[in-house]
């Protein structure tokens, strides 16, 4: 099936709705029965068919099926949050006294998850280094049930050898799930690597215009129905019609908005490692990446998202770089049309030295601006300092 397909026809049964264009936003809470036995017939089939809009509705099933169509997988679910679908998918797939092998320094809201939050019910996580598949191997247990991937991460951009990893978790059993969040469908297939499922927070490239929170989980239907009938119903963490609709027209323009995103930030990078207050630049697809070679065996693009440091020993210069810039707004998060600077010295006090070296670490995300307008922006805040 063609991206082009995908993206503009799949999904959409536009008989049923005047043969608009735009799907309805079928903003309803449930839906009604023409008889008591149309009722009960359908009864079981409570995640395909329309009963109550915590469980099924027509402008998220839309939504569901391109995203399943675009990780390549039978089915989807969307929820309210990247947040609530990663800690849906992961509790769908443990019980008390399991163990999780998760990648280091994975999304600050996974950490929590795993590390603060499931030890209360009795399921333990180790975190090992993603970048040696050893690590994984040696940090498996008998009681493992779940290994998580986040590859690259979004801050310092390490990577796991997908393939690898997923063929060691086949080998005994282990389900796989990856935060697929930073490549989008287009830059990094999963699935094809072996992973069982896939997540993406919603809230960054999919929807795209800093303007809907979600989250979403692909597999098999299997899968799918377990997290349903389970977590997705139970917690009931689900997204609403409106936010379905504005993730169907982000996605309309997914590939144009992650494409000038990706050749824009390859101009910064290239900018940024000619300029002398540049100390060091983390990106996946540049040639000083420790891990390129396999960078470019399971990537076929990078997006927006640059990190580097100054050459500098003070916090207040990194604030000084990030206050200076002025067509990157001072924000968290990615994947929208603006382009973003989150600066590390925000978690240090500028007034004494820091313990260690992370505060210089400054994300820049690559919006959809004119990539020489947000150059001449970085280069008069470097040169200012
Ligand atoms: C933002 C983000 C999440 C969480 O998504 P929300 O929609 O904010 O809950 C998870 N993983 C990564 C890599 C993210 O950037």
């Amino acid at each position: 099936m063609d991206l082009s397909y995908i993206l503009n026809e799949l999904g959409e049964e536009r008989d049923q709705y005047f043969n608009a264009i735009a799907p309805p936003i079928i903003q309803t809470s449930n839906f009604m029965f023409p008889s008591v036995a149309a009722m009960r017939a359908d009864l079981p089939f409570e995640y395909e068919r329309h009963f109550y809009t915590r469980g099924n509705n027509p402008t998220v099933a839309i939504l569901r099926k391109k995203l399943a169509a675009l990780e390549g997988t039978e089915d989807a679910l969307v929820l309210a949050s990247g947040s609530a679908a990663i800690a849906a998918a992961v509790l769908a797939n443990v019980q008390q006294g399991d163990h999780i092998v998760c990648v280091q320094k994975p999304y600050s809201w996974t950490l929590r998850l795993m590390r603060d939050y499931l030890p209360r019910f009795g399921v333990t996580t180790t975190f090992v280094n993603g970048t040696d598949i050893a690590n994984f191997e040696a940090a498996i247990r008998p009681e493992t049930r779940l290994i998580y991937l986040e590859s690259p991460n979004t801050f310092t951009f390490e990577l796991q050898d997908i393939r690898a990893v997923a063929e060691l978790a086949k080998s005994r059993n282990i389900v796989t799930m990856i935060d697929n969040s930073h490549c989008t469908p287009l830059f990094q297939r999963p699935i094809e690597l072996g992973v069982d499922i896939v997540m993406h927070s919603g809230s960054k490239y999919l929807g795209g215009h800093s303007d809907a929170i979600a989250g979403v989980i692909c597999g098999t239907t299997a899968m799918m129905k377990r997290i349903f009938s389970g977590e997705y119903m139970t917690l009931g963490a689900i997204i609403s019609p409106q936010n379905a609709w504005l993730l169907l027209r982000g996605l309309r323009t997914l590939q144009l908005r992650v494409q000038r995103s990706d050749d824009s930030a390859r101009q910064v990078v290239a900018f940024l490692e000619q300029h002398p207050t540049v100390r060091r630049i983390y990106f996946p697809l540049a040639d000083s990446h420790p891990q390129i070679e396999l960078a470019r065996r399971q990537m076929t693009g990078c997006g927006g998202l640059i990190t580097l440091s100054l050459n500098t020993d003070q916090v207040a210069t990194v604030d000084t770089f990030a206050d200076g810039l002025k067509r990157f707004l001072l924000g968290v998060s990615w994947g929208g049309h603006e382009s973003l600077v989150f600066p590390a010295s925000i978690g240090y006090d500028p007034t004494t030295p820091p313990a260690d070296e992370n505060y210089n670490l400054i994300r820049l995300y690559v919006g959809l601006e004119d990539p020489a307008v947000l150059i001449d922006d970085l280069r008069q805040s470097l040169d200012a300092l």
